[in-house]
């Protein structure tokens, strides 16, 4: 089965798509762990995003697209998460003519719902390991160790430049006026779910294996 989680920033997108990878096997695309990993490598793709990124905009639909359909071409057959793409009306549009020319389906779209004010503390809380892209949370989901990543052992578990607060309002405000619309779109396609995205990360994940299996 392949889905799309999509929601507002810190919903737990990334989260509950690492718990589907390790439970599941499936194959994670996220676009914005895809941006970073450019940026990382300075490659020129990571060069013209990062200034997209850091202000909180998107990135443009022609570059965000073609580094999608790169991957969508390389799951090697999994069924696969598609974590924040589409993030507007448009992209929905382009992915639906992706799929179709790369003989693949969209099963089932999964909005996971988070009020505001949990954003914002997720958000400002979250910590990423440089090396291997583990998510973790100041006090939801602290480092055993206080410093190193439990995942990989990496040493540079760090706060993303736009989980500081004048990106995140920025970003809130795009997924408003850009994303949420998705909601309306996969509605109309028929295969819209939303879940409550509240709780701990394991009750959500209850959520969404109910909301795959039905
Ligand atoms: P997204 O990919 O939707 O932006 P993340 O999965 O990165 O969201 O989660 C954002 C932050 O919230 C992270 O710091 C993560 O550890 C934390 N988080 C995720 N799920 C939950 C949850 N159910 N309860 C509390 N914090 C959570
Ligand atoms: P979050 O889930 O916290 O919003 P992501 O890691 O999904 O963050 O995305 C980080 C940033 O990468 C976005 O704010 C945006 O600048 C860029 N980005 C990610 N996906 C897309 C996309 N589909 N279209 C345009 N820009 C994107
Ligand atoms: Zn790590």
């Amino acid at each position: 089965m392949n889905i799309l989680l999509f929601g507002p920033p810190g919903a737990g997108k990334g989260t509950q798509s690492a718990l589907l990878v390790e439970k599941n096997g499936m194959k994670h695309i996220s676009t914005g762990d895809l941006f970073r990993e450019a940026i990382k490598n300075k490659t020129p793709l990571g060069i013209e995003a990062k200034g997209f990124i850091d202000q909180g905009k998107l990135v443009p639909d022609s570059v965000t697209i073609n580094m999608v359909k790169e991957a969508l071409k390389s799951t090697g057959g999994k069924p696969f998460i598609l974590d924040g793409f589409p993030r507007n009306v448009s992209q929905a549009q382009a992915l639906k003519t992706l799929l179709v020319e790369l003989n693949l389906k969209l099963d089932k779209a999964l909005f996971l719902e988070v009020p505001k004010d949990d954003l914002i503390g997720r958000l400002s809380g979250r910590r990423v390991c440089r090396d291997c892209g583990a998510v973790y949370h100041i006090s939801a989901k602290p480092l055993k160790d206080g410093k190193t990543c439990d995942s990989c052992g990496g040493q540079d578990v760090y706060q993303r430049n736009d989980d500081k607060a004048e990106s995140i309002a920025t970003r809130l405000q795009v997924y408003e006026d850009s994303t949420r619309p998705l909601k309306e779109y996969y509605k109309g396609q028929e295969i819209l779910t939303e879940i409550v995205g509240t709780g701990d990360e394991s009750d959500v994940y209850a959520r969404v294996k109910i909301a795959m299996n039905s």
